[in-house]
């Protein structure tokens, strides 16, 4: 029997889950769920410590049920909220469990690292469109991912910046993409030299020159790991080989991305460095919303630069294209020996230029596997964090 819409009733609301929602991508995801309440509605909101911004979050946007991954903040969270009509999880496990749920329409994966992993897995296998920030789900296991989403149908809508500016490029283009242009900032210390290198300290590598972002990625960001990263997603997101990939350095991040087509004609996106953009446009695709945020003044944007990466001064991003290269398990192994080296030199305990020592050597030792499983994935994980762990005592 057909529904009729009747002319004053509302439409529905998209409901969204944010997979760490206390994060920079998750806070700002939550910015743009506010300034269209009439389209979204955060359904499910998660984090893994900071349970206060949490509870705060919950007491503004009013989700079904939230999430604290680590289970020692439970009762905190709980009684914080104890006052309101909202479910509260705690676990990793309870992560999966609540993308499952019947009216979640959306998943925004903004969790960091490995961690986002099994809770995508689970969001693909409920039917759930994603929309894809945690990168380190493509890195370890995209072919996995992508084999998943054939069979369920799942659509992912990239959140990264670079991705989001690739499919905005090919949004309706029938031909293939001859080459992709991947551009970095550079990071901080484009044109540091190797001696200046030995010097870095994590305070002048949180400083990153264009964009504001959580600890671990702009970590990523000043050694280009992310860029060899993104490499990867670019690769199983829109079927590209490495060699059509090319890397080229941009400071000003304008231009946040280009296609060239079989003609030669290349297609890019530009716009202020603004994550709020590709995360709109991953929640109304295929629509454009209206937004508030700043727009290029065209006249005051004197010149825009590309240049090569360095990749013998910035050798995560050889090293990511390594592991591509080889396949298999390699950039699961890449992606753990890279969260010990990252998390070591935030902590003091690794040097700058000691990270893809270790992540090298962590390659060489770890076990590879041509065609790895889900669980294969888990172990790889496992054994390459330990190996780097031994990398750095061992230095
Ligand atoms: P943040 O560190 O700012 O936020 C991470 C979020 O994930 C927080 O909500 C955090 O909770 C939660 N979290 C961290 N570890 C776990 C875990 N083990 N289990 C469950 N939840 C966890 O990161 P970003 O927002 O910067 O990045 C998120 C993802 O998006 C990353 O994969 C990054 O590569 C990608 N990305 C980010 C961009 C950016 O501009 N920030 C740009 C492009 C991609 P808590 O707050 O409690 O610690
Ligand atoms: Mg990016």
């Amino acid at each position: 029997m057909a529904t009729t819409l009747h002319m004053n009733q509302e439409p529905r609301k998209k409901q969204i889950a944010i997979l760490g929602s206390t994060g920079s991508i998750g806070t700002q995801a939550l910015q743009v769920i506010a300034a269209h309440a009439d389209r979204f509605e955060a359904r499910i909101l998660t984090a893994n410590n900071r349970w206060e911004l949490l509870a705060e979050q919950a007491r503004t946007f009013h989700p079904a049920a939230v999430v604290i991954a680590n289970e020692t903040h439970y009762t905190a969270l709980r009684d914080a909220l104890a006052d309101l009509p909202i479910a509260v999880y705690a676990g990793a496990d309870a992560l999966c469990q609540v993308v499952e749920s019947a009216e979640v329409e959306m998943v925004l994966t903004a969790m960091v690292g490995f961690a986002g992993l099994p809770p995508t897995i689970a969001a693909i296998k409920a039917g759930k469109p994603i929309a894809l920030a945690n990168k380190e789900t493509m890195v370890v296991a995209g072919e996995l991912i992508n084999g998943l989403c054939r069979q369920h149908q799942v659509p992912i809508l990239p959140v990264d910046s670079e991705h989001s500016a690739i499919f905005q490029s090919i949004m309706g283009e029938v031909s293939s993409i001859e080459k992709i242009i991947l551009t970095a900032s550079g990071g901080p210390f484009r044109t540091f030299t190797h001696r200046l290198l030995e010097t870095v300290t994590p305070a002048m590598a949180l400083k990153h020159p264009n964009w504001d972002m959580g600890a671990k990625i702009t970590i990523d960001s000043a050694t280009m790991m992310n860029k060899g990263f993104e490499v990867i997603e670019a690769k199983w997101l829109f079927g590209v080989e490495a060699d059509r990939i090319q890397v080229v350095v941009h400071p000003q991040s304008v231009v946040h991305s280009a296609v060239q087509f079989a003609d030669g004609a290349v297609k890019a996106q530009l716009g202020v460095p603004d994550m709020r953009v590709p995360i709109q446009l991953a929640f109304s695709y295929p629509e454009r919303l209206h937004s508030d945020f700043d727009r290029l003044d065209w006249y005051t944007m004197h010149s825009l630069t590309f240049e090569r990466p360095d990749t013998e001064r910035f050798r995560c991003l050889a090293l990511a294209y390594e592991a591509l290269r080889q396949g298999g398990n390699m950039p699961c192994i890449v992606n753990a020996a890279n969260e010990i080296v990252n998390r070591a030199f935030l902590e003091g305990r690794c040097s700058f230029l000691a990270m893809p020592d270790i992540i090298a050597q962590t390659m060489q030792r770890a076990t590879f596997i041509q065609q790895p499983t889900y669980e294969d994935y888990l172990e790889t994980d496992q054994e390459a964090r330990r190996m780097a762990a031994e990398g750095l005592t061992a230095k």
